[in-house]
């Protein structure tokens, strides 16, 4: 129900012009922008990152638009002094610590004098992450029949079509209990799939992750140490994931790692305990996968809300219509229709 109010208004919005007033009306003052991989070959990556034409479209959107592209620091501190008249911020951050923010981002950013955040778990640049949806990625890409034991299917994907379809079913039924992760552990193993080899393949190792964090427009913040949905730990192993990521990260880089992404940040991986937590481990700023715009004034720090970068064809159109105020638009009415329903 909600996708469909949101969506009714995105394309609404988009067919009679209305765009302006919107951002206008409903537009917070900022906004974080998830993204993951910036792909060049985005097909042959089965189309699970972002595309480097729609990272390119993406910036210059935000330029257009007026949004002034900060670091996240910058932008909480503008916020925090509530200036009337002040521009609207945005914050580009991705998550994970892939190669390709070097090597396909990095001159994109440059272009467009764009700070960045780049938030890492210590597994990825130490070759000990488990990164189960490369894996999956990989499997379906190589493989003509998958079947996936834990989940009790078999998907013929032979063609372009069929690869999607099963990538996006495996990879929904992960989402649905973090826990079922290791479980494909086996899989892989059937099929020849390394997960460290994947590792060595996609992320940055420390010499590169050392010299990203030398750059001047660049941050690095945490992502625990083995990308676990924290909700699913018992405390002190969700305490130790975020203090053991933080110290691993400010030893190799030799400086204050103050801001943390939590690993998948939906409401099923990270909530007050992990709020908690986190301000425990040292961290002063954490960010979630919750949609939505950043407001004046007591922001909770500990539970940022940021937009991601869909894949799909009409992601920059999603992607002007949640910068621009239709999500805040469609929560707003979605709550005035619930207020009439109860009164
Ligand atoms: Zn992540």
């Amino acid at each position: 129900m909600r996708e469909v109010l949101v969506n009714s208004i995105l394309y609404g919005t988009q067919w009679t012009g209305l765009m302006p007033i919107f951002r206008r009306l409903f537009a917070g003052r900022a906004v974080i922008v998830t993204f993951h991989e910036i792909q060049r070959d985005f097909q042959h990556e089965l189309m699970t990152g972002t595309s480097v034409e729609l990272f390119q479209q993406c910036l210059s959107l935000l330029q257009r638009q007026g949004w002034k592209i900060v670091s996240l620091d910058e932008c909480l501190r503008a916020l925090s002094q509530n200036e009337a008249n002040a521009p609207r911020y945005a914050v580009i951050t991705f998550d994970d610590g892939y190669r390709d923010i070097s090597s396909v981002a990095l001159p994109l950013l440059e272009q467009n004098r764009a700070p960045f955040m780049v938030y890492v778990p210590t597994g990825a640049p130490t070759r000990s992450l488990k990164p189960w949806w490369l894996g999956l990625r990989e499997l379906f890409r190589r493989a003509d029949h998958v079947t996936i034991d834990p989940m009790g299917v078999k998907f013929d994907c032979s063609d372009f079509f069929g690869k999607k379809v099963g990538l996006k079913a495996v990879t929904k039924w992960v989402h649905e209990d973090y826990r079922r992760a290791a479980s494909l552990d086996r899989t892989f193993q059937n099929y020849g799939i390394s997960l460290s080899a994947l590792n060595a393949a996609y992320f940055l190792d420390e010499r590169e992750l050392q010299a990203l964090s030398r750059h001047p427009l660049a941050s690095i913040g945490g992502h625990t140490t083995s990308h676990a949905a924290l909700a699913t730990l018992d405390p002190s192993s969700a305490r130790a994931e975020l203090e053991d990521n933080r110290k691993y990260l400010e030893t190799l880089l030799e400086r204050p790692v103050r801001d943390l992404a939590y690993p998948y940040g939906t409401p099923g991986a990270c909530g007050p305990r992990e709020e908690y937590l986190a301000g425990q481990a040292g961290f002063s700023t954490a960010v979630t996968t919750r949609k939505g715009c950043l407001a004046d004034g007591n922001l909770n720090r500990l539970a940022l809300p940021r937009f991601g970068v869909g894949c799909h064809l009409d992601a920059l159109m999603s992607f002007e219509a949640n910068v621009g105020g239709v999500y805040a638009a469609g929560q707003a009415l979605k709550g005035a229709v619930s207020l009439r329903h109860r009164s």
